[in-house]
Parts: C-alpha cells; structure tokens; sequence
C-alpha cells in the first residue's frame, strides 16, 4: 500500500510512529512528496495511528474500489433467506459433493437440517480433471436440489460452470458457486456482477490472495455486492493433503477486506478424518463459516467420497 502524504506532513514524527508499532516500511519520494510503503496488512492500523491531515491518498497496490476495507470498513452482512453471513454471523453449508438421486437427496437435505447446517450443497455440474470422471446430473441436477432444499426447508448452493446455465442457476438456487478453477473467468464474474444473488466465489489452487480480491471486485464492480469468498486449499509440494490449506488467507482477508470468507475443509484435505479439525481452526482463525462435503452414506457418495463427512460428525460443528 502506498500512502501519499502532503507536502508539510511531519515525515520525522510519521516515521517514529510507525516504528513504536513495528510497522515495516519503506520511503518513497514522489514528485517532491513523500511516500511511505508499507504491507497492506496495516492497512486499518495506518487510519488509526496517523494524523489524518498529513495523508494525501492510500493507494493500496491493487485499485480496488469495492472489495477493500479501506473503502467500507463495516463487515458485509448476506442474507440468504434469513440465515445470515459476516459481521459476526457464522454460516454453515453442507452436502454431497455431487447432486444425488431424487430420494436419497430429499433424505439428506433432511439430515443435513437436523445436524443444524444453514444451507444444503450440492453439485450439478461438476468441474471434473478426467473427462470420463462422474460429470453430474447437469439441469435434472438443479431441480433435485432446489426441491430437496425446499422439501428440507433449506437454501441451496450450487456451482456454475458455464454462463450458458445461468437462467436455469437464478431460477433454482439461492448461492451461485464459482469454483476454483474458473475464479478468473472473468465473463462469468461479470456477468454474475449483473445479477441480485449472493456469488461464493473460490479461490483458485493457484492464485494468489491479490488476484482473488480482484475477481471479486469484477462481480462488484457491476452492481452485485453480495460475494463471500471462499477460501479452499492451495497447491503446493505438499502431497498428504490433497491441498494445502491456507489459513493465514483468512486472516489477511479479514484485514484487507469486509466481505465474509468461509473455509472449505474438505476440497482443501481431500481426508475425512482431516475435515473437523481443519473446521475448527478456520473459526478460530475468524472465518466467518464453513463448506463441507457431508452425506448420510459417505462411502457411496458418487464423488470425492474420501472426503465426505457423515452427519454424526457434521453436528459437530454446529456445537463449535
Ligand atoms: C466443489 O465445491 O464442489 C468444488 C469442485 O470445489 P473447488 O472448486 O474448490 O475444487
Ligand atoms: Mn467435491
């Protein structure tokens, strides 16, 4: 972040201020005035312990106009229908990973509310690695879910894939899933930017914190304010977990922006046995709620079983 200062700005009283709190920073001299480059972390530290009338303008290293804390400093609060997310609110999503057959979903959209979860999950349209994987039930998908949900009482969540199923996505849910693998599909982020529904939008397993607040702001910057980020596992060389599960993300979001950031365990370990504990230290470290891959009979689950929670562990977390 760089912060401009006025000409007559007091650079000897500013830079024993920032020491006193450890604040790292570099000076920069531009057009005969000051600079001082400091982490965008201090973003919220800078606003309180400088003298306002000696900065001209903080530019954060990326322009954003809507994503960042420094533009709006009270947390997004998202309602979906009643249940509600950031400013302290925790929501909790769960579900198969795919979409299953009519009755067998209608009984997990019910146990799923039961175990105390917000919002049932399920996908429709799955983004698979191998072409000839389990690719979903595709639109018969979507209606399954939507009448499982409101069988259950539930609002549901589901991941778009292509701008060519957006009809049928406002029509039958109530959070559109960005995946990872198309955060920066940046027509789609548009596009959903055009909308009046609340976007998960996930981080890619190669982006960095930067890239996702940015395709954030590509969604806000047309109109539509109701994003949570999401943050799910990045690659490293790391091979136990099937991801690496970055929570130092979810406190660096907190700092940088006001929009609410959820964790996803499951994606990020790839292990059942892995999914609660990696649950627990995401609220711990302020995530404001939680995405997992739950189901009545795990093992048959038709993808990514190996990670899918049962529901006896998933009323566990409602008790975190
Ligand atoms: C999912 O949530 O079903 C999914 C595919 O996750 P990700 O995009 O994080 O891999
Ligand atoms: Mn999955």
């Amino acid at each position: 972040m760089k912060i401009y200062l006025n000409k007559d700005a007091n650079l000897e009283n500013i830079k024993e201020i920032l020491n006193k709190h450890n604040i790292y920073f570099e000076l920069q001299l531009g057009d005969n005035t000051p600079i001082v480059v400091v982490d965008d972390l201090y973003l919220r530290d800078i606003k309180c312990y400088l003298n306002q009338s000696d900065i001209s303008k903080v530019s954060p290293i990326y322009d954003l106009k809507y994503v960042l804390r420094l533009n709006k400093n009270d947390d997004t609060i998202i309602d979906i229908k009643g249940h509600k997310i950031g400013g302290g609110n925790t929501l909790l999503i769960a579900g198969p990973c795919a979409v299953e057959e009519k009755e067998s979903m209608k009984s997990i959209a019910l146990a799923v509310k039961k175990s105390g979860a917000d919002v049932l999950r399920g996908g429709a349209f799955k983004p698979r690695t191998n072409p000839y994987s389990y690719q979903g039930l595709n639109e018969e998908g979507l209606k399954i879910l939507s009448e499982a949900g409101e069988y259950a009482n539930l609002p549901v969540i589901s991941e778009i894939t292509d701008l060519r199923y957006l009809d049928s996505f406002i029509k039958y849910v109530d959070i559109i899933q960005v995946g990872a693998r198309n955060m920066q599909n940046f027509a789609l982020l548009e596009e959903l930017g055009n909308i009046d529904k609340p976007i998960l939008l996930k981080r890619g397993f190669n982006n960095t914190i930067e890239e996702l607040l940015c395709s954030a702001e590509y969604i806000m910057k047309n109109g539509n304010q109701q994003v949570i980020l999401c943050e799910r596992g990045i690659r490293t060389p790391l091979s136990y977990t099937r991801n690496t599960l970055d929570l130092s993300a979810v406190a660096v979001l907190k700092e940088l922006t006001h929009l609410p950031i959820i964790v996803d365990p499951s994606h990020s370990t790839g292990k059942r046995k892995l999914v609660i504990p990696m649950a627990k230290a995401a609220l711990t470290v302020g995530a404001d709620g939680l995405i997992i891959e739950a189901s009545i009979n795990p093992n048959f689950a038709s993808s990514d079983a190996e990670q899918t929670i049962d529901i006896e562990d998933l009323k566990q977390l409602r008790k975190l």
